[in-house]
């Protein structure tokens, strides 16, 4: 019987019991469940199928930063039907959002209309945590508490825009506008390395013509069948890949 190690909001954490020729395996497996959440848990569904839609856009996204922007990620293969094989990491409780154009929370917060273009790219760091709300921190904030080092934040500014310039360029053949979106990064054999997941849950993603949102907007704001704008966005990938 596999024990979960986190049960999260939208993704399950097993360890992976399997043996490498040492003898041990410090690997574990990923599941993406279909539940979906808004409002910090505040609103929360099922639909299913979107656990592995999710799988295969992250994989796809793991590998294509991989091959095309020398990203290193804790993403080792597919395992089965909206599972993933991972490196395990010690998670930097840091998110990164990264933002090319103002929306949501950024719209919001500073009184600047959706879909308004950004002089330039935006990287906020926000506490991962559930009971504050995910609250923006500083960079004296985060090192003054121990969360992360100069260092590392200027590793992860760094990744988070190499990312996102090769996210912008696989989007663009995709015809989809990469508005914004989160990262985690771990800590995992003294380097940095990109975790968690891409997909439509963790980004904002509209069509490129149309505007019509593809991710998880769409059950923020009931704007639509959910799992069809996220089946978009895996087509659309699977073509813009090989471009
Ligand atoms: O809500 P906000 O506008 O700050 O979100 C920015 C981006 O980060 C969105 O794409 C959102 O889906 C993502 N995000 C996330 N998890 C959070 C907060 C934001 O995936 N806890």
């Amino acid at each position: 019987m596999k024990e979960a190690l986190i049960h999260g909001k939208s993704k399950i954490v097993y360890q992976n019991h399997g043996h490498n020729e040492n003898g041990s395996d410090t690997s574990l497996i990923i599941k993406f469940t279909d539940a979906i959440t808004a409002g910090n848990g505040a609103k929360k569904a099922d639909i299913a199928g979107k656990g592995r839609l999710n799988a295969e856009i992250s994989q796809i996204l793991f590998e294509y930063l991989a091959d095309f922007g020398g990203i290193a990620s804790h993403f080792i293969q597919a395992v089965g039907d909206g599972e993933m094989l991972v490196k395990q990491a010690e998670i930097i409780p840091i998110e990164v959002i990264v933002r090319n154009t103002a929306a949501g929370g950024f719209s919001r917060k500073y009184g600047v209309a959706e879909g308004t273009a950004l002089d330039n790219v935006i990287i906020e760091f926000c506490r991962k945590s559930d009971e504050l709300g995910d609250p923006m921190m500083n960079e004296s904030q985060i090192t003054a508490i121990g969360l992360a080092s100069v260092a590392e934040l200027d590793e992860m500014r760094r990744q988070a825009l190499r990312i996102n310039e090769v996210l912008l360029q696989l989007f663009s053949h995709a015809n989809i506008r990469l508005v914004d979106f989160k990262l985690e990064f771990g800590r995992c054999g003294g380097q940095i390395i990109l975790c968690d997941e891409i997909s439509p849950d963790s980004c904002r993603l509209w069509d490129a013509e149309t505007g019509e949102r593809l991710d998880k907007d769409r059950f923020r704001h009931d704007l639509g069948d959910v799992l069809k704008g996220y089946q978009e966005v895996l087509d659309r990938l699977q073509y813009a890949r090989y471009f």
